[in-house]
């Protein structure tokens, strides 16, 4: 093969990669990016997290516990934002963490969808614990420093 035809194999071969992997590794644009304002969909999570995540959902529908996604992919500058209130800004302490899951498309926070009870309920969160460890993902319910809506895919789990 001369060294021409090779050249433009490799140009075909490599557009080819690209095309793939446009479409298989890119998300959604993202509608709000401000470091202010939470991501709710689905859709910016990793491929496995976010099938978890339709199972975990489905499995909580099921038993009728009535579960509401509020926070999935979290951008970089929202990371900094958070962990800087309570020490650069003024506020609470939301999180200990630069690197947490969220930032990585692997992790996803719920509240238990009825006002005044989003956070209140221990034995909801518990048995949306239960169902999420049972299909393979982590629940921050069951952390030392406990995040009860916290759920995130480790990888640990095949
Ligand atoms: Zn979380």
């Amino acid at each position: 093969m001369n060294k021409k035809k090779l050249f433009f194999r490799l140009v075909l071969l490599m557009l080819i990669l690209f095309s793939v992997k446009k479409v298989f590794f890119s998300y959604p644009d993202i509608i709000t990016s401000s470091p202010e304002e939470a991501i709710t969909d689905l859709d910016q999570l990793g491929p496995r997290t976010e099938r978890l995540a339709h199972k975990f959902l489905e499995k909580c529908a099921n038993e009728g516990l009535p579960v509401r996604i509020i926070e999935t992919y979290r951008t970089k500058e929202r990371q900094e934002y958070l962990y800087s209130l309570g020490r650069d800004i003024p506020g609470d302490v939301v999180t200990w963490t630069k690197n947490s899951k969220h930032t990585n498309r692997r992790a996803f926070d719920i509240v238990k969808d009825i006002p005044g009870q989003y956070y209140s309920d221990e034995n909801f969160f518990r048995r949306c614990a239960e169902i999420g460890e049972s299909i393979g993902l982590e629940a921050g319910y069951y952390w030392k420093v406990q995040d009860s809506g916290h759920f995130e895919n480790n990888g640990l789990v095949k």
